[in-house]
């Protein structure tokens, strides 16, 4: 029996003065008052579920700072990521990714929904969280589009249960990216893509012209060859998503009104908001607040260090509670838990029983210091103060 100031089990109203009953690493009962037998008092805490990060890219995880700086023209920085990738050393893989899977465990993430970069077996990791991995699908050209393929099925046939993650409509031709969305429909398998993260993405895929054209210029490529696109690129891509059994549409940062209102027909498409990130970049901001009111289900990643100073998923959910007051509070902690929880169920091999402080689900908790006596001081305790894993003996 574990008793704490507040319990926020997140499926339901945060309760005063609570406790948890739990047994074999599950919650049996959760309950408020005096709790009768033996008890471990946790005192002036709130505690909450495990988090869940929706967007990881570990293999940049030895990353000190972002890479860049904060502003930085988004082509800009991709050339920076290239090059940093092309001159890291791929012995140091498995060591990046492992920094990073600690750092996901030691901040409170129980589960993480990671790009992949093929050919890597995650079972090298000796990861305390769950890791499910997207193969990442990139190649203008249709050479380096069917190597990148090939060697994404092939690690979805050997190591994951994950999905496709087809890059970005910016790194791929429109065929190409046709082809690996049907071949994921085929297995019946999800996808994770990148789309409409800047608007420098919306100007090539409807104009041919900008910054990611010139940028793919000066890597050798061809882009008048696959740009614009005789298509509005994101409703084209948003309903090739929805014959999908699963999509997480990341970032979403430049997605106008009429293109959330068309995702919001499809409850099998989620979007993924990796707040810092987008901050990092100095997008405007997010329309995250829109996507909520037409019912679209957002979930919170971090990104990778490239862009983002830790891979701490609380500091996301901090951030939302701070830059986006307008969003009730209990529905920022559903995008870090009970959302993703719900999304990604039924792709775990290890538990599927996360995301709420509930009866039958993990006792796998978090605790943030609060002495507040009422839910909206607690609220503003959750958005300043940290968040610590609950080690049970
Ligand atoms: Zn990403």
């Amino acid at each position: 029996m574990i008793r704490a100031r507040w319990i926020v089990p997140v499926s339901s109203s945060p309760i005063a003065n609570a406790w948890v009953r739990v047994s074999d690493g599950k919650i049996t009962e959760v309950g408020s008052g005096k709790p009768s037998g033996d008890v471990l008092d946790l005192g002036d805490v709130a505690l909450l579920p495990r988090l869940i990060n929706s967007h990881t890219h570990l293999e940049f995880s030895d990353c000190q700072s972002p890479i860049g700086y904060p502003g930085i023209a988004f082509s800009e920085w991709i050339k920076l990521v290239i090059a940093s990738r092309f001159a890291s050393d791929p012995s140091q893989k498995v060591n990046n990714i492992t920094l990073g899977s600690n750092e996901l465990w030691n901040t409170g993430t129980v589960l993480a929904a990671e790009i992949a970069t093929p050919p890597f077996d995650y079972t090298q990791v000796k990861s305390a969280s769950e890791i499910i991995t997207f193969a990442e699908v990139l190649g203008i050209e249709a050479s380096r589009f069917e190597e990148r393929l090939a060697s994404a099925t092939d690690h979805l046939e050997h190591h994951g249960v994950g999905g496709f993650s087809p890059h970005s409509p910016y790194s791929l031709s429109i065929e190409a990216l046709g082809s690996v969305l049907e071949q994921a429909k085929a297995i019946g398998k999800p996808v994770a893509m990148h789309l409409a993260e800047s608007p420098d993405e919306r100007e090539l895929l409807s104009t041919g012209r900008g910054q990611l054209s010139d940028l793919l210029k000066s890597m050798g490529l061809q882009p008048a060859r696959h740009f614009p696109w005789s298509v509005n690129p994101f409703e084209h891509v948003i309903h090739l998503f929805s014959k999908l059994p699963q999509a997480l549409l990341v970032h979403g940062n430049d997605l106008l009104d009429s293109e959330i209102e068309y995702l919001s027909h499809f409850s099998n498409i989620s979007v993924v908001f990796c707040p810092r990130t987008h901050h990092f970049f100095g997008f405007s901001n997010h329309p995250v607040e829109k996507m909520l009111r037409a019912g679209i289900r957002v979930v919170l990643g971090t990104d990778s260090r490239a862009s983002n100073p830790d891979l701490n998923l609380w500091h996301e959910v901090q951030f939302v509670l701070n830059h986006y007051q307008q969003i009730e509070p209990s529905k920022v902690l559903e995008m870090a838990t009970l959302v993703p929880a719900g999304i990604f169920r039924g792709l775990l091999t290890r538990q599927d029983d996360l995301g709420q402080l509930a009866a039958g689900f993990s006792a796998q908790m978090g605790a943030v210091a609060t002495s507040s006596d009422n839910v909206g001081q607690l609220y503003d305790d959750l958005s300043c103060n940290s968040y610590q894993n609950v080690v049970l003996g």
